[in-house]
């Protein structure tokens, strides 16, 4: 075994009870991920001893918050490799990142007939946001599509670029497929011709080692909440060159320099970026979640992941009538299928009654329905955490559920 699984459960306690009177097997990580004891310890520890605003005061208590959240800062940028620290911009999630940076860069850099290329498997919140600001610019949304084994294709990428190509936004791992793109050939490509690409790493963050200096992606997106961390809590990464030359997104306390009735200017980096007070014990918990990914080690994590991925998928496949969604070479720990004509909800509920959390419906990611022409999808996502036994557990589950409903 690459994990101590018995010892790794231990620090999470919320995977020891049950639910419906059955052995909770929870497999809804794509969602959101549960948190070890260390994570929890370090929140409570903040509220009882360390609790203050940052940046702003001289006492004691309002030093030691604001050292701490300063030193979450260079955990995250040392995590993703970032060059600087100003370059980690705290968000309340991926949502809010690529908000800001549609938001933001839309009204910087693009105007009347540019165009913006996303993908056919984005999550909604790497879609709307993008559709908003074309919408407010006169510019065009792009879409590159994906083929049977839910892959994108370079070659159709490449056509789809044009000289009014503005950015690319695009996600590393499909949260619904789990395909894993090519983000690394795609930033070059992108780059030839001076394009920026931002890319969403929602489901890659605790999956994958994530180097952004080796990427050369001008932007990475994450959420706290799906790598151990607290909810409420989220990184833009962003070059430098591209965080200086984009105006603020939102505007109030910490981010100013200097305020009159006339004239207002604004701090630099990473401050502009941080309007008002942040979730100063949800960066603190995101800095316990690194660490506790680096003391395990993201290899090893990708490692077990992957193995629960094929052990699950070989089950899955010999059940009659199972049909998986996103067969990429390049793939996530996440399942999503169907099972003959029975409704996704009807599974989702009766396997709840047996204790397995799944998720159910169109997974944010509508288009991904369109495509295929389906009301919605079941997935079971998977973690670190998770054992073979209880893949065991919903398969058997699969099974009895499907006899009732047939
Ligand atoms: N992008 C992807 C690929 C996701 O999986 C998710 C969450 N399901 C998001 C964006 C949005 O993340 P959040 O809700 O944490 O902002």
């Amino acid at each position: 075994m690459i994990l101590d699984i018995i010892k790794i459960r231990k620090d999470f306690p919320i995977l020891e009870q049950k639910v419906n009177g059955k052995q909770l097997v929870y497999f809804d990580n794509a969602a959101t991920t549960q948190k070890p004891i260390q994570v929890i310890e370090a929140l409570n520890k903040f509220y009882t001893e360390q609790n203050s605003n940052i940046h702003r005061g001289v006492h004691h208590l309002s030093q030691i918050a604001t050292t701490k959240f300063e030193e979450s800062r260079i955990t995250i940028q040392k995590f993703i490799n970032a060059s600087k620290s100003h370059e980690i911009i705290f968000t309340r999630g991926t949502t809010e990142s690529i908000n800001l940076v549609a938001s933001s860069f839309g009204k910087k850099f693009i105007t009347d007939g540019d165009e913006i290329i996303i993908s056919e498997m984005e999550h909604h919140s790497n879609i709307v946001p993008w559709q908003i600001i074309a919408e407010e610019k006169k510019a065009i949304l792009r879409v590159l599509s994906f083929d049977d084994n839910a892959e994108i294709s370079i070659e159709n990428f490449k056509k789809l670029i044009t000289p009014k190509t503005k950015i690319v936004a695009i996600n590393h791992i499909s949260n619904s497929l789990g395909t894993i793109n090519p983000i690394k050939e795609i930033i070059e490509i992108s780059h030839k011709k001076s394009i920026p690409v931002l890319i969403d790493g929602a489901q890659s963050a605790s999956h994958i080692k994530i180097d952004v200096n080796d990427l050369d992606c001008d932007f990475y997106c994450f959420s706290g909440h799906k790598i151990l961390g607290p909810t409420g809590i989220g990184v833009l990464y962003g070059k430098e060159q591209f965080l200086n030359a984009m105006p603020p997104y939102q505007s109030g306390g910490e981010m100013i320099d200097t305020v009159t009735f006339e004239k207002t200017t604004f701090k630099g980096l990473p401050f502009k970026f941080e309007a008002g007070t942040p979730d100063i014990s949800g960066a603190i918990g995101l800095a316990k979640a690194i660490e506790y990914i680096k003391s395990i080690g993201i290899e090893k994590i990708a490692e077990y992941e992957n193995e629960l991925l094929n052990y699950a998928t070989e089950k899955l496949i010999s059940i009659n009538g199972m049909k998986i969604y996103g067969n990429a070479r390049q793939k996530s720990a996440i399942t999503s299928f169907n099972i003959g004509n029975i409704h996704p909800y009807d599974i989702g509920i009766l396997l709840d009654q047996l204790g397995v959390a799944v998720r159910t419906g169109h997974l944010c990611t509508q288009p991904i329905m369109n495509h295929y022409n389906i009301p919605g999808l079941i997935r079971a996502s998977y973690a670190f955490y998770n054992t073979f036994e209880e893949i065991d557990i919903m398969i058997d589950g699969i099974k009895k559920v499907k006899q009732m409903l047939e």
